[in-house]
């Protein structure tokens, strides 16, 4: 699936994830990939009757509705799309008793297995959330004087990767020495836990291909000392994005430094985009390695000379084969929801769409091939809302 994909279909779950029923009137099909249509229907329609027994009035009358709105689009199919499909379907309307009943149609990006037929106050998403969920990966390090974890956060799962136990003694000394060759003793201990720490971790986070950040916490000052001093590769202690309070240094530490860095890592986010986007435009103030605009990032992409491909998460715009009934035909690169406006040059009615290619598409494809990073730039940084107007832009790896 392309990143451009992706970050739509993450869009429309949260649109859907607002959804919410009056009653337990909404329904979620999950037809896996491989499934016979006719079968899907037979079991739609067995369900539909199985409906009429709802004994609350409104709500059979909303989820049979609901039904046959799904049993009239699975009548455009011949089959079942390659990776299965998954209908969304039911009553919005927050007003009691009145009716807007609304589909939702995905084709899933992988090959579905769940089968699912459900019907509840709101939707079922998790399985296309689990497909759409982002992999990137981020280094949790929780430590206070007596232990040490190492951890990954990678989409939304926490890998808990080593346990660490440190032997640095109390604070205080028990036997005959003096406190203060104690107190050495101590700091020598605490110095070789550190060190034991930072060289696991190190290890363990440069073994990562796509590691985002590193977060840092525990409950006492010992993170501090840590992050502040040279335990760490060089390399990922650049990548250090924060520290943070915890009251665990355990395994649940590591949940506890999640669930305390969302801030963090959104932060970090921004921050790439930030970064590229301002690179891109210093580059296109001086004319330098910058270039905008699909002809000519396309050329430069099949010269194989992109290193960032960068795409407004808002650019829609689409390829269309048009086709007139006077026998006109015409190619036009509009915008995805003009495509079906387009009027014939030649008589001035309007044209029929034969084919369509998403431009977007095209691009992020291409640039698999040639090596080239993918940006998928947001609408939600002062920058990504300046790029907007760009659409489609490129870092070039030299000029041409
Ligand atoms: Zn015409």
């Amino acid at each position: 699936m392309t990143e451009k994909r992706k970050r739509e279909l993450k869009k429309l779950l949260k649109e859907l994830k607002k959804v919410k029923g009056r009653h337990t009137e909404l329904v979620s099909l999950y037809i896996p990939a491989g499934s016979n249509l006719a079968d899907v229907v037979n079991q739609v329609r067995s369900e539909q009757a199985t409906a009429e027994n709802i004994k609350s009035k409104q709500t059979r009358k909303n989820v049979v509705a609901a039904l046959e709105k799904m049993l009239q689009f699975l009548k455009q199919f011949r089959e079942v799309p390659k990776n299965g499909l998954v209908l969304f379907c039911g009553n919005v309307s927050p007003v009691e008793g009145k009716e807007d009943i609304r589909l939702w149609a995905i084709e899933p990006p992988e090959p579905l297995k769940t089968k699912i037929y459900w019907c509840d106050q709101e939707f079922v998403l998790e399985p296309l959330e689990g497909m759409v969920e982002e992999k990137e990966t981020y280094g949790l390090i929780v430590l206070d004087g007596s232990e040490a974890n190492i951890g990954l956060i990678k989409g939304k799962q926490i890998k808990p990767l080593r346990h660490i136990e440190s032997n640095v003694p109390g604070k205080t000394s028990k036997g005959g020495w003096s406190q203060q060759r104690y107190q050495r003793i101590r700091e020598q201990a605490i110095h070789d836990f550190l060190k034991k720490i930072g060289e696991q971790a190190s290890q363990l986070f440069l073994e990562q291909k796509n590691l985002k950040g590193i977060i840092i916490g525990g409950p006492g000052p010992l993170k501090e000392e840590f992050a502040e001093g040279d335990f760490l590769h060089y390399t990922l202690k650049q990548k250090i994005l924060g520290i943070k309070d915890t009251s665990y240094a355990n395994e649940y530490g590591l949940e506890e430094l999640v669930k305390r860095s969302e801030d963090l890592i959104k932060e970090a986010a921004i921050m790439e985009e930030k970064e590229i986007l301002n690179q891109f435009f210093t580059e296109l103030q001086k004319e330098g390695l910058a270039i905008y605009g699909y002809e000519k990032v396309n050329e430069a992409l099949e010269k194989g000379a992109v290193d960032t491909l960068l795409i407004s998460e808002d650019f829609d715009m689409v390829r269309v084969k048009l086709k007139c009934q006077c026998g006109a035909e015409d190619e036009r690169d509009v915008k995805k929801e003009e495509m079906l406006n387009q009027l014939c040059k030649n008589c001035g009615s309007k044209m029929q769409v034969v084919s369509k290619e998403d431009l977007a598409e095209i691009l992020e494809e291409k640039a698999t091939n040639y090596g080239t990073k993918v940006f998928i730039v947001s609408t939600e940084t002062q920058e990504g809302i300046q790029f907007r107007n760009f659409g489609i832009g490129a870092i070039l790896r030299y000029k041409i």
